[in-house]
């Protein structure tokens, strides 16, 4: 069962970690969660468009947050300096 696969999931961890999974909807297996199609009873898992373009638009807007939070750090270390 050992070979190549497990360093594979090592190079990913930088992600979140452990590769993710999920369960499938129509077999209820474990399934790697970007799988668009069930390996173990065949059923596509396609997201909907809708949904897609919601999670960019939500990209966007954590983009924008993440931004903004380096901003207000940026400016809080500058304070400190004064302050010393
Ligand atoms: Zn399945």
């Amino acid at each position: 069962m050992a070979g190549p696969a497990t360093s594979r999931s090592l190079s990913r961890s930088r992600n979140n970690g452990p590769v993710e999974t999920m369960r499938c909807p129509f077999c209820a297996e474990e399934i790697l969660d970007e799988a668009s199609v069930c390996r173990y009873c065949g059923n596509a898992l396609l997201i909907p468009e809708g949904l897609k373009v919601e999670n960019e638009d939500l990209k966007q807007q954590v983009l924008i947050l993440e931004t903004e939070l380096n901003e207000l750090h940026r400016a809080q270390a500058k304070r400190r300096k004064v302050h010393q």
